[in-house]
């Protein structure tokens, strides 16, 4: 899913600054790259000259990569980072992220993966607003780069309960998803600047649906956990309706969508959640696993664990 950039230099892509640039002297870096270089030296000798009195090891200390953004880009508004951007780059992860993951409290509260997303990105962008599919696309190319493509997982087979304790699952397999466009199209799907539409067979309303982002999973994480404290029944399904849903119809209203959330029929909620399982822009996190006692092959998602982010 990721090429390295240093196999891509021949392919075009945007801000081909010098590999040694990071956060902190990048745009010194790309402005000596884009600057002619003086009469005597050989052409295309500039920008590592520029970077002359760097010693070696520090020269090496920062090469990116390209990740391809499973939305390509698109849902983003104009003027956001990644609007219409198909892949971003990011920077290998290095000692600094890794003491972000190390962050007890961080990891508490469910921000070191977030913060480490931030850190390696080389665009500025507020995390909140990145769809959830484009963070775990990046999430896992972050992995990569720091502790190769071996995800060692703990798997039980969903047929016949056997364990297998060492499964090896291999994350350079992890690509983006492809959505089953035949049963899509048969719902009367039409792509939106922010989502989609679809037709729902019970009610026949047409509803317009916008992609979640980081701030939408917040928000509705907050949600779930006061419902909790408060002893009240799980609704993170209505919940979740209510926030991607931007019309209805052509009805906008906010508490109209609501009362349409919480009383669709179950039929109309069946194709709605998976009408945005199927169109929204991830990477597939499952594979096809074949049981060595009983043979069967079933889909099974990647557990995610502490060992992604702290191999042994
Ligand atoms: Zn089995």
């Amino acid at each position: 899913m990721a090429t390295n950039r240093n196999e891509d230099r021949t392919t075009g892509m945007p801000k081909s600054g010098p590999t040694v640039a990071d956060s902190a002297n990048s745009t010194a870096a790309v402005a000596a790259a884009t600057q002619q270089p003086p009469p005597t030296m050989p052409p295309g000798a500039g920008p590592s000259s520029a970077q002359a009195d760097v010693p070696d090891f520090l020269r090496f200390a920062s090469p990116t990569e390209w990740v391809d953004l499973p939305s390509k880009g698109k849902f983003y508004p104009e003027g956001h980072p990644f609007h219409n951007k198909e892949q971003i780059e990011i920077k290998y992860m290095t000692a600094k992220e890794e003491d972000i993951l190390a962050s007890k409290s961080l990891l508490k509260k469910g921000i070191a993966i977030d913060r480490l997303i931030k850190s390696v990105c080389v665009d500025r962008v507020n995390i909140g607003s990145l769809l959830t599919g484009d963070k775990n696309a990046i999430m896992v190319a972050a992995r990569v780069t720091g502790y190769g493509t071996d995800y060692s997982v703990n798997l039980q087979c969903p047929v016949c309960a056997a364990r297998n304790e060492n499964y090896n699952w291999d994350l350079s397999e992890v690509a983006p998803q492809q959505p089953d466009m035949e049963w899509l199209e048969k719902h009367g799907y039409k792509p939106t600047p922010r989502g989609y539409q679809i037709t729902l067979p019970k009610t026949g309303a047409r509803v317009s649906v916008r992609f979640l982002n980081g701030d939408d999973e917040e928000k509705l994480d907050k949600l779930q956990s006061n419902r909790k404290k408060a002893n009240l029944g799980e609704s993170r399904m209505t919940d979740q309706f209510r926030q991607m849903i931007v019309e209805i119809s052509g009805h906008s209203d906010r508490t109209l969508i609501s009362k349409f959330a919480e009383s669709m029929p179950a039929g109309d909620a069946r194709v709605l959640r998976k009408s945005y399982a199927e169109a929204k822009p991830d990477v597939d996190m499952s594979i096809n696993y074949v049981c060595g006692e009983c043979l069967s092959e079933s889909e099974v998602d990647m557990p995610m664990t502490a060992e992604f982010f702290w191999p042994e």
